[in-house]
């Protein structure tokens, strides 16, 4: 691998480019599905290959290749800088890089028990015992249980004499029930989309997977004669995965540079986050504070450093309820103003080209205790997991379908409902947060399938959070 890495940084500092890198990624993924009795998947990965990027007269270049011999790595760095020159005579403004300190480092995920080294029989086991309990009732039609492993070793060297090696180990398990009566209904454990953190097996052990699958049947099969969720204004309090997805949709992809620059918009949509709104625009209420942190322990995003080679950091995207930081990277933070980059740019593989990605992003706890939010609601529900999502491109208006809901009456839960929905307008909702719980309460929630860029690429982050509570939303039942 080192002889792979100082050949590439070799020959582009002889090409005299303006900036080069090289990525090596070694990486092996175990996926282990169980639906019902029977197991649906059981799959051992390796995927082993290098990306080369360059920059020249400021245009990008990418090149990769699976062959790992010296003569490919010559061939693929050649390429990269002849696709570098052909585009730099395209652009319509030429890259600049912020300037970066270098590292010579070694980083690793913290692990107590390496995922690989858990026999997939003592995997299955639980999982079987998970479907096992979930199916004694006959309602339930289908159980789901799954596992997922990972565990990424790359290899980073550039040009400005940076040398990185990082191993990164993520961990992720998740059921799901599925009730079928006069309709559908679903419960997830521990989340609709949240099902994977950073961590090594540890993380499966402390999720507690078959003492929780009594209720989450339980409750899937309550949901089925359970009433309607009520069609009116009232307060919200949301956790779990959709608080999450909440952040993810309404804060952290509108918060991402380059899509703010319009980099994004035939695909997927630009943002309302406008430049001219940094340090000014009220995205929310006082007590709001949404803070992306790549050293969170724990959070998929977390590492040493992004595929820039710019060290993990702890930044502000929304202080004081205020808008006060995007997700930048190495190209687009001067935009801004910036000399440096917040380090979000990441690829999803060695043959993709790394690209800002939302990293942890999480909403700061406050400093109320849970059962005082709802003894302190009148007339609200309390929504839980995600079940649907629609969000407009700007990432304004949005409407959330969640698993289940209980009503709440004069601070007092009352009755469970289904099927519930809520919609909002992002700085209007967020600036009706009124109340945070504390950090007692605040938890991880890892999403695993963020999609972005063309070519697509899928990559991971995690969003953190207590329960919070809105004020005035607009609920239905659907
Ligand atoms: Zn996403």
């Amino acid at each position: 691998m080192n002889d792979m890495l100082k050949r590439a940084v070799e020959i582009m500092k002889f090409k005299r480019v303006d900036f080069g890198d090289i990525r090596i990624i070694d990486e092996q993924q175990q996926n282990i599905n169980v639906k019902n009795t029977e197991i649906t998947e059981l799959k051992n990965d390796t995927t082993l290959g290098f990306g080369v990027r360059v920059l020249y007269s400021g245009g990008w270049g990418f090149a990769s290749s699976n062959k790992m011999t010296l003569p490919e790595v010559e061939r693929v760095v050649e390429l990269a800088i002849d696709i570098a020159k052909a585009s730099s005579n395209l652009v319509n403004s030429k890259v600049r890089l912020s300037k970066e300190e270098s590292y010579t480092d070694v980083w690793k995920t913290p692990c107590l028990i390496d995922p690989f080294s858990v026999s997939v029989e003592k995997k299955l086991e639980t999982l079987f015992s998970v479907n096992n309990i979930l199916l004694k009732n006959p309602k339930i039609k289908t159980a789901n249980s799954k596992m997922s492993f990972i565990k990424t070793h790359k290899y980073y060297a550039s040009t400005e004499n940076s040398f990185i090696e990082q191993v990164l180990i993520y961990s992720g398990a998740g059921y799901n029930a599925v009730a079928i009566g006069d309709d559908v209904q679903v419960r997830s454990y521990p989340g609709a989309h949240a099902f994977m953190l950073s961590m090594g097996y540890e993380y499966v052990d402390s999720l507690k997977l078959v003492e929780n699958a009594e209720r989450v049947r339980e409750e899937a099969i309550a949901l089925l004669t359970a009433p309607l969720c009520p069609s009116d204004d009232r307060d919200l309090i949301i956790y779990g995965d959709q608080l999450a997805l909440q952040i993810h949709e309404s804060c952290g992809h509108a918060s991402e540079l380059d899509r703010v620059l319009g980099y994004e918009e035939s695909y997927a949509g630009s943002s309302f986050l406008t430049t001219d709104k940094l340090g000014k625009f009220r995205y929310g209420s006082d007590i709001v504070n949404l803070v992306a942190d790549t050293t969170l322990p724990g959070g998929l995003a977390t590492c040493g450093y992004d595929d820039d080679g710019v060290k993990a950091q702890r930044w502000h995207i929304v202080k004081n309820g205020i808008l006060s930081g995007y997700m930048t990277n190495r190209e687009f933070c001067n935009r801004i103003g910036d000399k440096k980059s917040m380090g979000a740019n990441r690829a999803d593989s060695y043959h993709s080209i790394p690209i800002i990605r939302i990293t942890n992003l999480g909403l700061m706890p406050g400093e109320w205790e849970y059962d005082d939010i709802i003894k302190s609601t009148k007339k609200g529900v309390i929504l839980e997991n995600n079940r649907s999502w629609s969000i407009d491109q700007k990432r304004l208006n949005f409407q959330f379908g969640c698993e289940i809901g209980w009503l709440i009456e004069n601070g007092k839960i009352k009755k469970m409902v289904k099927n519930p929905v809520y919609q909002g307008i992002t700085h209007k909702f967020w600036g009706s947060c009124d109340a945070i719980a504390n950090e007692k309460y605040w938890k991880l929630y890892g999403v695993s399938n963020c999609g972005k860029g063309q070519p697509g690429q899928i990559f991971k982050m995690t969003h953190a959070s207590s329960p919070a509570r809105f004020k005035n939303v607009k609920i239905f039942g659907r």
